[in-house]
């Protein structure tokens, strides 16, 4: 049975998130330790990790995945913006920990205008300094973003040249630092989602794009969501499964090659009373990967 589950609210307790998504029958679960929009945290003993962790158990959901506040961003030329979003990234991995999580998704932020090579060693630094002061058991994977200006990672040679330095660094485990691609945002970024052999010369495939930058072994999770808005359009809204701009027959293939059949699948589509993933939207990828 492959690993699907969906990102849902944690309202009430962590434990309640699992609830929910084994009530949509998803078998795995991303959720945010506190609220997303406020730096603001609980005290990390607050958490009701007895009643988490019987929950997982009681509903068999595995892995866990944690999304980082979207507050963050280490390519901020704001020393006290910096700092904010290294102690809250600081504070997510110790909970990615804390909950036997297996990676803390994130997305890196905006260069604002001061271009990738102007921030891309800032970045490399905080990350590593920030594997270096959490826990062993941590994982910090990076998100692809949908192509929006100044957004870092939305090329995917960004990620490989952000995973190049941590190999290089050799102070922590190489198994600590993944990431996560989201079909939505690779679509909007301008990366087909179909079979390379179907797509014109002229386009950027992101299976061929995965494999020609040998990004495989990092990739983690595969954010599944279908985009509001066109190809290559650099605008990150989410879509049902089968509402959007991403043909069908290309966001099968991708979830059904070899290499993300290994993969868990994680929904973070509106759902369609707008409430967050569904059982509808949790039964449409179940048809995708059947077929
Ligand atoms: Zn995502
Ligand atoms: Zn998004």
């Amino acid at each position: 049975m492959r690993q699907l589950g969906a990102h849902v609210s944690a309202a009430g307790g962590i434990d309640k998130a699992v609830e929910r998504v084994a009530a949509i029958g998803g078998n795995c679960l991303q959720l945010f330790s506190g609220s997303p929009r406020v730096w603001a945290k609980p005290g990390l003993e607050k958490y009701p990790l007895d009643k988490f962790f019987s929950n997982r158990e009681k509903y068999a959901i595995s892995p866990v995945f944690t999304h980082a506040l979207y507050l963050v961003n280490l390519a901020s030329d704001k020393p006290e913006n910096i700092r904010k979003s290294f102690d809250s990234l600081k504070y997510e991995l110790e909970f990615d920990s804390l909950v036997k999580g297996s990676g803390v998704v994130v997305h890196l932020g905006s260069h604002q205008g001061r271009g990738w090579e102007a921030s891309k060693e800032q970045l490399a630094k905080h990350i590593d300094a920030l594997l270096k002061v959490t826990p062993d058991d941590s994982t910090f994977l990076i998100e692809n973003s949908a192509g929006q200006k100044g957004k870092i990672a939305s090329d995917l040679h960004e990620v490989r040249w952000l995973l190049d330095q941590a190999e290089l660094s050799g102070k922590w485990s190489k198994n600590r630092f993944g990431w996560c691609f989201d079909t939505c945002h690779g679509h909007a970024a301008g990366y087909r989602l179909a079979d390379p052999a179907k797509i014109p010369a002229s386009e950027k495939s992101a299976y061929a794009t995965i494999t020609d930058l040998d990004l495989w072994s990092t990739l983690r999770v595969v954010h599944v969501n279908d985009s509001r808005d066109p190809f290559a359009s650099g605008r990150d809204r989410h879509a049902n499964i089968g509402e959007g701009n991403i043909p069908k027959a290309d966001l099968q293939f991708f979830i059904n090659t070899p290499e993300v059949q290994k993969l868990p699948l994680i929904l973070e589509v509106p759902g369609l009373d707008g409430n967050g993933p569904d059982g509808e939207n949790i039964g449409r990828v179940q048809q995708l990967v059947a077929c």
